[in-house]
């Protein structure tokens, strides 16, 4: 039996119309003998009704501290309804389905409430199904854990169920149904000219994910890689191929070109805050960095982009979590300098390392268009500056540009 995953984000599921066409896909991959497991996320975007975060902050209303289990079952609602109003619709259009929660689709997960790992995959219930030709309809970003409680995948987590379903069912593609024609070399909602990449490595796509482009969640990509099982990011609304994500670049005959491209593209993300402290005044004080980070990270924190000096110690943190983090240094005796309303634009081509001028490049590029770096770095696979956010925009712009990115 050839078998399909195929996931449907928020937007392709938002409206009666976009369903529509999400029934028309399953339909034709069907009508080609393939065996389909559909996926969904909640329907629409932040702020639309039926999405998490609202369902999140109707809670939060209730009690800001509300616990993370009560949180995963109120987060766990826009799939259900999403799903079967599918499943429902799909029947509608004459296609026998059947909508699976995460517990019925088998996906037992660690306890790990609002960030669960996936720990095995029991697909009794879905192959059931398949062998019935109904289609199942799973929830994407849930599962339940061994004691019986229900959990929640994280960011993406739709994604990532997406791609452990296909390697439990080993399927023959995992497709990422979203609103773009694929994965791009910039996002296009930013840069307007920026270029569909036809065909790219798990190693690129994870990196560039992994930075900030959200087309497609890192977790899933590597899921994905492990097992070896393509991977295709492409558009509900157009009949475009999309992205198609192997090991190797397809299409590339010279040898020397089957490996990863210099640069894939420009990725961003905002709402960082950038924390600077002056560790000149505080030599007396014995391990002072250490305390740092240790307070930070018994309250759960996490930090980036970590740069220590002789004077100096300058890291940055999500903005939802900079107000606790400047509490918890308050506590320890100390008052950083912040910088609030950051962002992060990378530069990611995992073939970079060792080439020399990108970064000369990279400061060409802002200086020529008068953006400040607040702070840089760099990896094996990419160069990011950390900038203002209200520069952001304009920064990954500048860098398409500089790189020659686009489609002309
Ligand atoms: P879905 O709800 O379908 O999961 P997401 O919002 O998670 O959709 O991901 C799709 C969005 O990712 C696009 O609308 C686009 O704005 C954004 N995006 C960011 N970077 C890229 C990129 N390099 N290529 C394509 N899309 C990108
Ligand atoms: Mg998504």
């Amino acid at each position: 039996m050839k078998i399909a995953v195929q996931k449907f984000g928020g937007t392709s599921l938002a409206t009666a119309e976009a369903r529509s066409r999400v029934c028309e896909i399953i339909a034709s991959t069907k009508a080609e003998g393939i065996s389909v497991v559909v996926v969904v996320s909640a329907m629409g975007r932040k702020d639309a009704p039926y999405a998490t975060d609202t369902f999140i902050n109707m809670v939060k209303e209730v009690n800001p501290n509300a616990s993370l289990r009560e949180l995963d079952m109120v987060m766990s609602c826009g799939e259900i309804i999403s799903g079967v109003l599918l499943s429902v619709q799909l029947s509608v259009r004459g296609i026998e389905a059947r909508f699976l929660n995460g517990e019925q689709a088998g996906i037992v997960t660690d306890g790990n409430f609002g960030d669960a790992h996936i720990l095995y995959i029991d697909p009794r219930n879905i192959i059931e199904c398949l062998q019935k030709d109904i289609v199942p309809v799973v929830a994407g970003f849930q599962g339940i854990s061994e004691n019986g409680e229900l959990t929640t995948l994280g960011r993406g987590g739709s994604d990532t169920t997406a791609s452990a379903l296909g390697v439990a069912l080993n399927a023959s593609i995992i497709d990422i149904f979203t609103d773009v024609e694929g994965i791009m070399t910039a996002d296009p909602r930013i840069v307007k000219n920026a270029r569909l990449l036809n065909s790219v490595t798990y190693n690129e796509i994870c990196q560039l994910s992994r930075e900030g482009a959200k087309v497609v969640h890192p977790r899933a990509v590597e899921i994905a890689m492990h097992n070896n099982i393509p991977l295709r990011v492409r558009s509900t609304f157009s009949d475009s191929p999309g992205t198609l994500i192997t090991h190797q670049m397809q299409g590339l005959k010279n040898i020397r070109e089957i490996r990863d491209r210099l640069i894939t593209g420009i990725a961003h993300t905002s709402d960082i805050v950038q924390i600077k402290i002056d560790i000149g005044e505080l030599k007396e004080r014995k391990d002072v960095e250490l305390k740092i980070f240790k307070s930070l990270a018994l309250a759960g924190i996490s930090v980036d982009f970590i740069n220590i000096q002789p004077e100096f110690i300058m890291f940055t943190v999500a903005s939802e979590y900079a107000e606790k983090a400047l509490a918890v240094l308050e506590t320890i005796n100390i008052h950083p300098e912040i910088e609030v309303d950051c962002a992060k634009v990378a530069v990611v081509g995992a073939a970079m390392t060792g080439v020399p001028g990108i970064m000369a490049r990279v400061i060409e590029a802002l200086n020529e268009n008068s953006i400040p770096i607040l702070q840089s770095g760099d990896s094996y696979t990419n160069i990011w500056c950390l900038v203002k956010k209200e520069h952001m925009e304009q920064a990954v712009k500048a860098l398409h540009d500089k790189f020659e990115l686009g489609n002309i």
